[in-house]
């Protein structure tokens, strides 16, 4: 299947564009939390390349951990285990729908899909979590041919995209695709004209406005 073929389909992916080998570490060791690992938890539900690095970042931190010396815990350590396993569980909720033509999300990602949509100017967000500190997570959507005014960061910014694809500059991010930047970018993101384009992000600080028409719509859709 060509990558034009992909761009024009929804709920396929073909990722091109992979986290980093550092956050995919990060991401097997566990030190990646929050929404950061949302978002490259949501890429690993498309990509079968990466989805094989982390399980082999575990495997390898699986025979390490087997390799190190015996340490004698406490006595309490084996009771404490125990009862923690006896522990009746919360019932599980049942899992939310997937939007139609998106491509598989996490479930807390299908789950916040289902809240208000803020819109202004083609394009609307949805909040999926807060915090600590500045960090958000939303989804974004993108009307076919429409983007978000153009903006710089305070902080780092990660994204996947979960149905559509969007240029920014020379480059187009397809299904499933993932880019990280720092906070120095500025930059105009814009659906494709092939269709409306949705993604998942996280932040680590609020958009900056370079022109009145961010500094009017940012507010409005919660992300200035
Ligand atoms: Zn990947």
């Amino acid at each position: 299947m060509s990558r034009d073929t992909v761009l024009t389909g929804v709920g396929r992916a073909d990722p091109q564009r992979h986290p980093s080998e550092a956050r995919l570490l990060d991401y097997a060791c566990g030190s990646l939390a929050g929404s950061a690992r949302l978002v490259v938890g949501a890429h690993l539900l498309t990509c079968p390349a990466c989805s094989r690095a982390v399980g082999e970042f575990e495997r390898v931190g699986g025979d390490w951990l087997e390799a190190l010396d015996p340490a004698l815990m406490s006595p309490e350590a084996l009771p404490l285990a125990l009862a923690r396993i006896d522990r009746p569980s919360p019932p599980a909720a049942p899992a939310a729908p997937r939007p139609e033509g998106w491509l598989p999300v996490p479930d807390a990602v299908a789950r916040a899909s289902l809240g208000r949509r803020r819109r202004a100017a083609g394009a609307w967000i949805v909040p999926v979590s807060r915090g600590p500190g500045a960090e958000r997570c939303y989804l974004l959507g993108m009307s076919a041919g429409r983007g978000a005014p153009a903006h710089g960061h305070r902080a780092g910014e990660m994204t996947v995209v979960l149905r559509g694809a969007f240029c920014d500059g020379d480059e187009v991010y397809g299904p499933g695709d993932f880019c990280e930047h720092d906070g120095s970018i500025k930059h105009a993101p814009r659906a494709t004209a092939t269709g409306d384009c949705v993604c998942l992000i996280h932040t680590d600080g609020p958009l900056a406005a370079v022109d009145w028409v961010g500094r009017l719509v940012f507010p409005l859709l919660g992300v200035g």
